[in-house]
């Protein structure tokens, strides 16, 4: 693949130089990394619930009533104080599906996941490689997006265990419903919900975990590469991994 002009600019824009015409070039190290970590086994077990437990009702709701139960939901303080919860974007075909945080105000405002800044340096950077949330021809291309979080959190604080694991059930549905090929989990909190581990994402980037049995890449938060830009080409590597993973085998 030859980088296009556009998607150049994309990554000129994330602050990612562009050192050659494709991607091996671009990171040298890059070809041999993916084979080494899709080989690897997945560092984390999944995180569905024990086979004991009781099952929970959420797990046998379709797309419209999951989102009812989710615009409904009383589970915990956060419904005091939001506006509206942010159920997800995207097509229910997408193959891939991003995990982030919690709404932040914008978000709370206007019910879609990731609109403020952190959106759009998340969009441009899915632009760079031919993803969109929005209208896509192909499943490949789409991508559908969730927070470990439906509610916001007030002042944008740090969601609380209590709950994530209120929440978690929502988008283990989610999951369930979307089944993607490729998961993408920014920052902390989708690392904690999805793969149970409070290990720094500096730590688990860089290999193919599993959720569910889905492949699944651990990048930084957008809202964190905008206070850190000098990580932005380590996200490039994640996404670029993500790229690779999701690639069907010829
Ligand atoms: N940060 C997130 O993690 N999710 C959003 O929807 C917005 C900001």
């Amino acid at each position: 693949m030859r980088w296009s002009e556009h998607q150049i600019a994309m990554l000129r824009e994330m602050g990612v130089r562009v050192w050659g015409a494709s991607p091996e070039e671009a990171a040298p190290a890059f070809a041999a990394m993916v084979e080494e970590t899709v080989a690897s086994a997945p560092l984390s077990t999944p995180s569905a619930p024990p086979s004991n437990a009781p099952a929970s009702p959420v797990s046998t709701l379709d797309w419209p009533a999951l989102r009812e139960a989710v615009a409904a939901c009383t589970a915990c303080k956060l419904c005091e104080s939001r506006r509206q919860t942010v159920f997800g974007v995207g097509h229910t075909q997408a193959h891939w599906m991003i995990v982030g945080e919690a709404p932040g105000e914008q978000e709370d405002r206007q019910g879609e996941p990731f609109v403020g800044k952190s959106g759009q340096l998340l969009d441009n950077m899915l632009r760079a490689v031919q993803l969109t949330r929005g209208d896509a021809a192909e499943p490949a291309h789409q991508v559908y997006i969730a927070n470990t979080l439906k509610c916001r959190p007030p002042g944008n604080r740090n969601p609380l265990p209590d709950e994530l694991a209120k929440c978690e059930a929502f988008l283990i549905r989610q999951v369930q419903l979307l089944q993607p090929k490729i998961i993408l989990a920014m920052g902390a909190f989708a690392v904690q919900s999805l793969l149970r581990s409070t290990e720094p994402v500096g730590r688990l980037r860089g290999r193919v975990h599993h959720y569910q049995g889905v492949p699944l890449i651990v990048t930084y938060h957008p809202a964190y590469l905008l206070r850190n830009p000098v990580d932005k080409a380590k996200a490039w590597d994640d996404l670029c991994l993500a790229v690779e993973t999701a690639r069907p085998a010829a």
